[in-house]
């Protein structure tokens, strides 16, 4: 027997629709292989991301990095900055991938957590409007609030800005950010969390938005067979 469909529930949740911002940015909507959707990050993301693994292991292992990935289009050129969506989650998932097979895991996950961390940085000053935590009155706000508003506000850039669908979740000791649409473990399967990038993406947003350290833990990887890439932020600031 088949159950009529209820057309509220074909409704996409908000989340999904995409907002304004998303459609000033040329998309291409080339399936990849089996017809399976194609999902990209920002150039300006990937590019920074390039700059700063180059700056945290120098061009040479960089290139190393890129080759074993197989992506050479890297090694002659970064990605041009702007907001063209035109970083495959494939190629970022293969890239990360490389740190951690040229690496090791401890070495790869240490690379990619430096590299992240800087890479925010690079890429910040265009974002932070967007963030909302721009200004100095942000910055007299205490600090609970501040990481309160910070981080709802970088899964809003990365909703905007990339196909990576984030959003946070506030529990009593903690925040949960989560991410159901991860680029770092696209496509990739592990027996741990090994969205490391993404560790050190938001150790350092937390930092701009705070001025502190804080722990982050992912607990739940999509890589895992999890529905959702998940991690912890405790409430209390680390030192
Ligand atoms: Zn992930």
């Amino acid at each position: 027997m088949t159950i009529p469909s209820d057309p509220a529930q074909e409704e996409k949740p908000a989340y999904e629709q995409p907002p304004e911002a998303v459609q000033e940015a040329p998309r291409a909507e080339v399936p990849g292989p089996q017809g399976k959707p194609r999902y990209y990050y920002p150039n300006k993301i990937g590019r920074a991301y390039l700059l700063a693994l180059e700056e945290v292991m120098g061009r040479r292992g960089l290139t190393a990095v890129l080759n074993l990935a197989g992506l050479h289009h890297w090694i002659e050129a970064y990605p041009p900055n702007n907001l063209d969506r035109e970083v495959l989650f494939d190629d970022f998932a293969a890239l990360n991938q490389a740190l951690d097979d040229m690496y090791g895991p401890r070495g790869g996950r240490g690379l990619a957590i430096r590299a992240a961390r800087a890479a925010f940085s690079i890429a910040y000053e265009d974002f932070s409007a967007v963030a909302g935590v721009a200004g100095a009155a942000f910055k007299l706000l205490p600090l609970n609030i501040r990481l309160k508003i910070g981080l709802p506000g970088m899964a809003r850039v990365f909703t905007q800005f990339s196909d990576q669908i984030s959003w946070v979740k506030e529990e009593e000791d903690r925040f949960v950010y989560g991410i159901d649409r991860c680029p770092v473990c696209w496509g990739r399967k592990a027996d741990r969390p090994i969205c490391h990038a993404a560790v050190g993406l938001l150790r350092e947003g937390i930092v701009w938005a705070t001025g502190r350290e804080y722990r982050v833990e992912e607990f739940e990887c999509v890589a895992m067979g999890h529905p959702s890439c998940k991690f912890a932020i405790y409430k209390e600031p680390l030192g």
